[in-house]
């Protein structure tokens, strides 16, 4: 009481101290001049990603954030996916799923920036294949309890993914994972149960369910499908000589081609799936086998899969 009577005292005899008020600075607005580039990060269908420095103060103290914008040859067609992906990830907070920090706009909103925590050791498919001798099937494990954890919530707050995979999974440390990349995120209305896809997007087809691929619908089962799938490049350490492309491409005998969607369709409709990895245990592909059962209502769910996998790590 005694110090909040001094500050009131101190901010009569000099007015210029008194804090501004909040919304003048609003801590998620990036201003652009201050916006430093350190390098690229990667890139996927219409964005990209680089690593910038926030230096307001301009003397590189500022902190390390990912900015995420769309490729030039996308900006106005997709423009306002970009808004849709920050209207979702600004209002998600769970531990499994990366960190909205804010936004920047410039010229009149004529571009537009996502700003996000930047996690330094990049998506699984960067990550796994360099650090295989340090990840084990524990680990592996607690990975995919992780995402599960992530998608649960997603799924809790109306929303489906659509593009789960391990190029958008991030990884923060050696024991932590978070779900990135909500660019293909819709939200489903309380009473349906699905989506349905308008626009023909390039779609990630090999973590595609037989749903939708056929009827363009998406279910939170559809996720699961994808989760499978995400599990599988896992077992793999996202090796790319059995990438889930590979294998499917390898399974369905085509090069890349107009045949390939038909010829996906059929194979999975007569039951074929991507095989066990090497070194996977076979409870482990018992789990995929679950998330790829035909019939969306007959698929495992991602509750009883966090308890499965944590079973297998008691
Ligand atoms: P797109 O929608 O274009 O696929 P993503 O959001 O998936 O874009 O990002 C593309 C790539 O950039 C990711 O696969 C990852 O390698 C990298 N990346 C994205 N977000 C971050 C982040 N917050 N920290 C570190 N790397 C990131
Ligand atoms: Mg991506």
């Amino acid at each position: 009481r005694a110090i909040v009577r001094d500050i009131d005292m101190l901010e009569e005899k000099n007015p210029s101290i008194k804090p501004v008020p909040s919304q003048e600075i609003d801590p998620t607005v990036y201003e652009k001049r201050f916006l430093k580039k350190v390098r690229d990060l990667g890139e996927g269908h219409f964005g990209k990603v680089e690593l910038c420095r926030y230096d307001p103060r301009e003397d590189r103290t500022g902190e390390l954030v990912a900015v995420k914008s769309l490729k030039p040859e996308n900006r106005g067609v997709q423009c306002s996916n970009l808004w849709c992906e920050i209207d979702i990830l600004r209002k998600l907070y769970h531990e499994n799923i990366v960190r909205y920090k804010g936004i920047c706009k410039e010229e009149g909103g004529r571009s537009l920036k996502l700003i996000m925590e930047y996690l330094p050791a990049g998506s699984l498919k960067e990550y796994l294949p360099r650090n295989k001798a340090n990840v084990d099937l524990r680990m592996l494990l607690r990975y995919a309890i992780q995402i599960c954890k992530g998608m649960n919530y997603l799924g809790s707050q109306n929303y489906i993914h659509r593009d789960l995979a391990a190029r958008n999974v991030l990884v923060e440390n050696k024991n932590t994972v978070k779900i990135g990349d909500f660019g293909l995120t819709k939200s489903i209305k309380d009473k349906e149960d699905y989506y349905t896809v308008k626009d023909e997007l390039d779609s990630p087809v090999f973590w595609y369910a037989p749903e939708c691929l056929i009827q363009l619908k998406f279910y939170r089962a559809s996720d699961v499908w994808s989760f499978g799938v995400t599990l599988y490049e896992l077992l793999t350490y996202c090796d790319s000589a059995c990438s889930p492309m590979t294998e499917f491409n390898k399974m369905i005998g085509s090069i890349y081609g107009q045949l390939t969607l038909a010829k996906l369709v059929k194979a999975l409709e007569a039951g074929k799936r991507l095989p066990c990895p090497a070194d996977c245990p076979q409870t482990v592909y018992t789990q995929m086998k679950k998330c790829w059962v035909k019939a969306p209502e007959e698929r495992i769910d991602f509750e009883e899969l966090i308890s499965v996998f944590q079973q297998m790590l008691a």
